[in-house]
């Protein structure tokens, strides 16, 4: 049976390193992507070199109805999902909360907190052994912000990696006994087009590791996690930070 793999928001950043890794480690692999086709056929194009099948499906994991497609494409032209990386986020501007505004709280939670829960539910109707599937495994990308907070720039993202902190207790629980794992990884200060222009640079000196992360490094965790090396974790989150 062919390893199948989820990775919401896969065609930049942390998700397309994951959706890169999992390739060369032999998953077949559903890249999502908002926005960026080129940049996620690229990410389908190194899959396939790596000998293992990949498709690009467009869709806003921000949409309950977005989800409920891509599952349903992964499934008619990939197959049914064994894994779930839940990836695809937004920080959804900078502000102070005496400045934030009802549009800017609904959107950022909705694709990282609610598109988060979806995409669990629709990978639980495939895999759970209860319901006839596999089993599989789940890695929800959270965020050391969900304990930092980031005052004075995102408390609502901060907020919003919180309750990713709580998605992945809650659901490891719920899905211990249906075969499904489910873990979180925290990266830090990660080397993407997330952060504004010089955020990076000012940040890294002062980070214990005195440098940004890579996506790769991150996609390294996830990877673990997904894997049957790690049969006995469950409801972890494992900080991938560089000491912060
Ligand atoms: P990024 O470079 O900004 O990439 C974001 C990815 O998510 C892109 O592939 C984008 O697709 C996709 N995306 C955005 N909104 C989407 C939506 N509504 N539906 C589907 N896909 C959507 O971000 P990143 O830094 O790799 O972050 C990835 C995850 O890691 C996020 O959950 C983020 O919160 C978390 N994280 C990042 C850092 C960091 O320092 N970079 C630290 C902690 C946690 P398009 O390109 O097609 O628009």
């Amino acid at each position: 049976m062919p390893n199948i793999l989820m990775v919401t928001g896969a065609s930049r950043g942390i998700g397309a390193a994951v959706a890169r890794a999992a390739g060369a480690a032999g998953y077949d692999v559903c890249v999502n992507y908002y926005s960026n086709e080129a940049l996620a056929r690229a990410v389908v194009a190194d899959i396939e070199k790596a000998g293992q099948r990949a498709i690009a499906v467009q869709a806003d994991t921000g949409s309950e109805a977005g989800i409920e497609r891509l599952f349903e494409t992964c499934d008619r032209e990939l197959g049914t999902v064994t894994g779930l990386v839940n990836n695809a986020g937004v920080v959804g501007g900078q502000c102070l909360i005496e400045e934030v505004t009802g549009d800017i709280l609904e959107r950022c939670f909705a694709v990282n907190i609610s598109g988060y829960f979806l995409c669990a539910r629709e990978a639980i109707h495939r895999m759970s052994t209860r319901r006839g599937g596999a089993g599989g495994a789940i890695v929800n990308i959270s965020s050391v912000a969900a304990r930092l907070a980031n005052p004075f720039l995102w408390v609502h993202y901060g907020a919003s990696k919180g309750a990713v902190d709580t998605l992945t207790t809650g659901l490891a629980m719920e899905c211990a006994d249906l075969g499904i794992r489910v873990n979180g990884v925290r990266p830090g200060i990660i080397d993407t087009d997330i952060h504004p222009e010089g955020r990076l640079e000012e940040i890294a000196p002062s980070l214990p590791l005195k440098r940004a992360g890579s996506p790769e490094e991150v996609a390294a965790a996830v990877l673990y996690l997904l894997s049957d090396k790690a049969s006995y974790s469950t409801g972890a989150s494992l900080d991938v930070s560089g000491g912060r």
